[in-house]
Order: structure tokens, then sequence, then C-alpha cells
């Protein structure tokens, strides 16, 4: 499979598992050596085509103007790490979670949770949304976790490919919905 239908294909997946809270939100990219497949600002994440996907360079900035918006962020994580794929989606429950709890972290309370990691990073910015304060923020704390919460905004991913970047960005919004249903349900008690 070629990359841009890989990313296709991961933009339906990530529409069937309702994380693309909005229809156009959240973004996704793959890393061949210097180069960049990501997805164009203001398309379909469920409904991408090939037109929608754009090759930019991590050596020059061309084409990062129709790229989506968080294409600095996604520059970062790469200048920093080894990942060759990074997913960022809306992700509601860790949204929430790191609205709700005054916390630099959001802590696991479940068995698989607990099994992969011991907490995730939330990052609480002045300009959380498409801004370079977010892509130094997220090259910074990305080096050490291959997931992290931008408070009041959504989930980043990282992986060594799609798969790994999905898995990882599911297993956030796992933890945070069991932490959000646990809370509800103690609460009603
Ligand atoms: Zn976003």
């Amino acid at each position: 499979m070629n990359v841009k239908n890989e990313i296709i294909k991961y933009g339906r997946i990530l529409f069937e598992m309702g994380l693309t809270e909005s229809s156009h939100s959240g973004n996704i990219s793959v890393r061949h050596g210097n180069k960049i497949f990501i997805k164009k600002h203001g398309t379909m994440m469920g409904s991408l085509s090939e037109d929608d996907i754009v090759e930019i360079s991590l050596v020059d900035q061309k084409n990062y103007d129709i790229a989506s918006s968080e294409v600095y962020s996604h520059v970062e994580i790469y200048k920093n790490t080894e990942s060759n794929a990074i997913i960022h989606a809306h992700t509601i429950y860790a949204i929430v979670l790191s609205i709700s709890e005054n916390t630099d972290r959001i802590v696991p309370v479940d068995a698989e949770g607990k099994y992969y990691l011991k907490y995730i990073p939330v990052i609480d910015i002045e300009n959380p949304v498409a801004s370079k304060e977010l892509a130094m923020s997220l090259g910074y704390v990305m080096k050490e976790h291959k997931m992290a919460v931008v408070k009041g905004h959504g989930t980043f991913a990282r992986g060594k490919d799609l798969g790994e970047a999905l898995k990882n960005l599911t297993l956030v919004e796992s933890i945070s919905k069991i932490i959000y249903l646990n809370k509800v349900y103690k609460n009603s008690l």
C-alpha cells in the first residue's frame, strides 16, 4: 500500500472510531527520510483522497502553507525523535480531563494503561493551537514520551508506523475515558 493510501486508510479508521469529533479536525503524517506526507489543511479526515495529502520536506518550508495547520508540530516531533508516523486528534475524554483536572499529567488507573505507561504529559501553554509555541513544546516533551495531551486541544501520538501511532493515540483515549467514567460512577453512588 502506498503512503497516501495508508494515510487515507487511517483517516477513515479515526473517523469510524469516533476520534474526529469535528469532521475536519485532526491530522496524520508519515515520514520517509527527509520527506513528510501530511494531510492538507481543511480536508475531511474520514474521506480523504490522494489530492488531500501533500508532500513536504524537513529541510525547507515549501507547501507548509497548504499542509495541516499543525505542520510545525509534526516537523518538530520528527526532528526530535526516530518516529515515522504521527496522529493528532481531538480526543474528547483526554480534552475534558486536561481542562477539568488541574494537573500536568494524566495517570492511568486501569490495568492496560498502567502496564504501558506511568503517565501521559499534559502540555499547558498560552497558544495551544497551530502555534510555534506548541511545536516547540511538543518537540521537547515527545522526545521522552510517545504521547502527549495538549490542554483543551487534543492528543498527539507518534510511532514507528501509523499502526503504532494509532495504538498510542487510542490508548490515551481509553485511559482518559476510564478515569472519567470512574469519577462519574463514584459520584453517582
Ligand atoms: Zn488540533
